[in-house]
């Protein structure tokens, strides 16, 4: 599936938030977002005038695209099934964005980013209801067991990454057994459990034009 393989910091200057792309060196001082303000290019420290309405609606949608490593089909694709759901489509799309397998690998610490995430359930070190499972972008239920599997918890990058997992927090929707390297989705995650700041509404605006 399609990926963007460019520089990633970029992105997050792009957007001037910090989208924690890169693992550990987000959390450290070397954080190009913090170290150079300003948007990437020749001209990304000229200055800019008013951003439009659709300006912010598009910023907003290629932040939580970038954040969650989607390409623009496959985004449209979770807003499209977000919107013929029942509820609030914004938070409905925020919700299958959450439950994607990478995702909740990475929420529970077995990985620093969502892409080394992606790659770690792609090379099969993740069991799903203690079956193999190779596909990141599974959406998981509620109660559902995700587990390192067992000949891979020695491996450095996921014994690394879990040690960071206190900083970084587990969310509420998701319990972790750090010894065993297991965890379980106790309940659908809610609106109040994605804590980043995203404008949701921006984007349905954007996509229901
Ligand atoms: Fe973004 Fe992380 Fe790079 Fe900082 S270090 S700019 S948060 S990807």
């Amino acid at each position: 599936m399609a990926r963007y393989i460019g520089p990633v910091c970029r992105l997050c200057r792009r957007e001037g938030i910090k989208l924690f792309l890169k693992g550990e060196r987000c959390y450290t001082e070397k954080c190009s977002a913090e170290r150079r303000q300003y948007i990437p290019g020749q001209h990304g420290q000229a200055r800019h005038g008013k951003v439009s309405e659709f300006g912010r609606q598009l910023r907003e949608k290629q932040k939580v695209k970038r954040i969650y490593g989607l390409v623009e089909k496959q985004f449209r694709g979770y807003y499209q099934l977000a919107a013929r759901k029942e509820g609030v489509t914004g938070e409905t799309l925020l919700q299958f964005l959450e439950r994607r397998m990478d995702n909740v690998v990475y929420r529970l610490g077995f990985a620093a980013s969502r892409s080394e995430a992606r790659l770690m359930v792609c090379h099969g070190h993740v069991t799903h209801n203690g079956k193999p499972m190779d596909i990141p972008s599974m959406l998981v239920r509620a109660g559902d067991v995700v587990e390192i599997r067992t000949a891979s918890r020695e491996q450095p990058r996921i014994t690394e990454s879990l040690e960071g997992v206190d900083r970084r927090g587990v969310p509420a929707w998701l319990t972790l057994d750090k010894k065993a390297m297991k965890g379980v989705v106790t309940t659908l995650p809610a609106r109040a459990d994605i804590t980043m700041p995203i404008e949701e509404r921006l984007i349905v605006e954007l996509y229901s034009k």
